[in-house]
């Protein structure tokens, strides 16, 4: 439904966005995921028609929107666009918020109650947009961007103007908002909980690339590089070699999810909750502290060998300063190349 094909942008000397190839197929959602300055909202505008590429190509729904001797204006490119702050119109109503992109035809009051209905907004549609909460106001904006059935709807940072309590369930409605509306969706985001829970496909951006586009249990569980691994999620890395398949470290010997070749030297990545203790007072670490959060505890660890780890378990109990604790890794385990240890 969205293509991009080798799509590059430069302001002066700065290259905001180098070499970007995407493709997301109708009916999914697709987060744009990375640090602030990464490119991601530059993405998101040359999709929408607010940037003009200077290399590559923009496909939406099969058709070349831009391009070398292409260029088709947003307004013609059938985008909904739900902006940070929701940009509703304050003088119009919901209901006329939601109708303003739809052609003057008998069919345009139906299509407001529909979209009205799928947002969960009935019965506010004389509302001002001042008269709403913020999730409300955001969930207008959406029903706004889905009224003319786009090709894809854009969301930049949709989240960002939402107290924290509020966001988690903003969030879930807003997918399932998404799925039941069958929309093929692009959003801008710099928090990774955020895209892998609400995505069905995650583009990881950084220095204006895209280093990794994965569903998110790939990209969290078969992260492509140590940057991947580092910016979705909390990860240890410890040095490895490779042998018989497996991966010797530290911890012992691990079995690899794809082993690169025998004697490689590797860098072990240990997502925290595989990280399995077990109290033996001559286990191989000591824990130098905890951090206890309800659900879950992050456990910090100093092996006897100097490195330190964090282990992150469900549940409440056990594991105080200074216990000795013996480490379990449950694998297998991703390994990066080692800077500077060939090829
Ligand atoms: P943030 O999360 O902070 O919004 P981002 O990942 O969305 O960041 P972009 O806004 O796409 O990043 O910006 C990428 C780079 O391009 C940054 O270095 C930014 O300063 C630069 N940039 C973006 N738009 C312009 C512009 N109109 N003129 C000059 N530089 C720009």
């Amino acid at each position: 439904m969205v293509r991009l094909s080798g799509v590059g942008r430069s302001f002066g000397s700065i290259r905001a966005v180098q070499d970007v190839d995407l493709g997301l197929e109708r009916g999914k959602i697709l987060a744009l995921l990375g640090p602030s300055g990464c490119g991601k909202t530059t993405t998101l505008r040359l999709i929408a028609g607010f940037e003009a590429p200077d290399a590559g190509e923009v496909e939406i729904g099969g058709r070349t929107v831009a391009g070398p001797d292409v260029w088709v204006p947003p307004d013609k490119r059938k985008v909904g666009m739900v902006f940070q702050d929701y940009a509703l119109f304050p003088h119009l109503s919901v209901a006329q918020n939601v109708a303003y992109g739809l052609p003057r035809s008998a069919k345009r009051r139906g299509r407001v109650a529909e979209v009205l209905g799928l947002t969960h907004l009935e019965g506010l549609g004389e509302r001002m947009p001042h008269e709403l909460s913020g999730g409300q106001q955001q969930r207008v904006a959406l029903a706004r961007a889905l009224a003319p059935e786009p090709a894809v709807v854009l969301l930049d940072e949709p989240f960002s103007n939402l107290d924290a309590t509020l966001r988690n369930q903003v969030r879930s409605e807003m997918r399932q908002i998404l799925k039941e509306a069958q929309a093929t969706a692009i959003f801008v985001t710099h928090d990774q909980e955020e895209a892998l829970s609400l995505a069905d496909e995650v583009a990881v951006m950084m220095d204006g690339r895209v280093l990794q586009a994965a569903a998110p249990e790939e990209l969290y569980l078969r992260p492509s590089s140590r940057r991947v691994a580092e910016f979705v999620g909390e990860a240890n890395f410890v040095p490895g070699t490779v042998e018989n398949g497996r991966v010797h470290c530290v911890l012992g010997s691990v079995p690899v999810v794809e082993a690169p070749e025998e004697g490689r030297e590797v860098e072990v990545m240990l997502r925290p909750e595989s990280l399995v203790l077990r109290a033996l007072p001559d286990g191989e670490a000591t824990v130098t502290g905890r951090e206890f959060y309800g659900h879950d505890q992050l456990v910090k660890l100093r092996l006897d060998s100097g490195e330190t780890l964090n282990s992150r378990l469900v549940g409440g109990f056990g594991f105080e300063e200074g216990a000795r604790v013996s480490i379990g890794v449950w694998g297998p385990v991703v390994v990066f190349p080692r800077p500077g240890t060939g090829s």
